[in-house]
């Protein structure tokens, strides 16, 4: 249980989504026997909406994990796509290559093996959309990197920002798990204040903040 809305509520939502089939599912189910963490399918939704409503093609993501969101945000914005998606772990930016050309996906879909931090000092080119999703200690440093690198009224999508409830509430917080809850806090404290971005925070899969950036003034 992700201890931030109610099992029924969350089990509901889902039952109301439309299920992976073929290679997704595939992938999806790999993930899960491994472990490995995906977004889940309400935050999938969530995402695809946001991808169309913004028009966005160029999309930044930091931690693929195995390509599976990748996958998502490129079938989502559709033809001309281009995902750019940075992996620190080798494993798993082998294994998401591998994924990523099962779909077909691989003239859209760039995959960069290395530590994000590093990454985006390279990176300059201008996105519609960023979606960080890895790391999570290490979110305000991320943002800080590739904040330049987001068009103006362009979106960036910050996952897993609830992280089980914990950044909520105190009682739920495990010890080991504190140095990254309070930079957690401190990261949607930034984002909800920060002057160039408009931020929600929406309480599905483990936590989700949409925000916007503004137009410079
Ligand atoms: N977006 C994926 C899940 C990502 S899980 C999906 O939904 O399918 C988070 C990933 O971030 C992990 O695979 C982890 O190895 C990676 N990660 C952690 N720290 C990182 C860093 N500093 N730079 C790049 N990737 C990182
Ligand atoms: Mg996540």
């Amino acid at each position: 249980m992700s201890n931030i809305i109610d099992k029924y509520v969350e089990g509901y939502i889902r039952s109301l989504l439309p299920k992976n089939q073929g290679i997704l599912k595939d992938i999806e189910d790999r993930a899960i026997k491994n472990n490995i963490p995906i977004i889940h399918g309400e935050v999938a939704n969530l995402l695809k909406i946001i991808i169309n409503i913004s028009k966005s093609k160029k999309i930044l993501e930091i931690g693929t994990a195995i390509g599976y969101s990748a996958i998502i945000l490129c079938q989502a914005a559709g033809d001309y796509a281009h995902i750019s998606t940075i992996e620190l772990n080798e494993e798993r930016a082998q294994e998401a290559k591998y994924n990523i050309k099962r779909m077909g996906l691989e003239n859209n879909i760039q995959v960069i093996q290395g530590d994000a931090m590093e990454v985006l000092n390279f990176l300059d080119e201008k996105y519609d959309l960023i979606f960080l999703d890895g790391a999570k200690g290490h979110y305000q440093e991320i943002l800080e990197k590739s904040i330049d690198l987001l068009k103006n009224q362009g979106v960036l999508i910050s996952d897993n920002v609830l992280f089980k409830g914990m950044v909520a509430n105190d009682n739920l917080v495990v010890r080991r798990k504190r140095t990254i809850v309070n930079r957690m806090r401190n990261y949607l404290e930034y984002i909800c204040n920060h002057p160039k971005l408009q931020t929600s925070v929406i309480p599905i899969g483990d936590g989700v903040a949409i925000s916007y950036k503004k137009m410079e003034e």
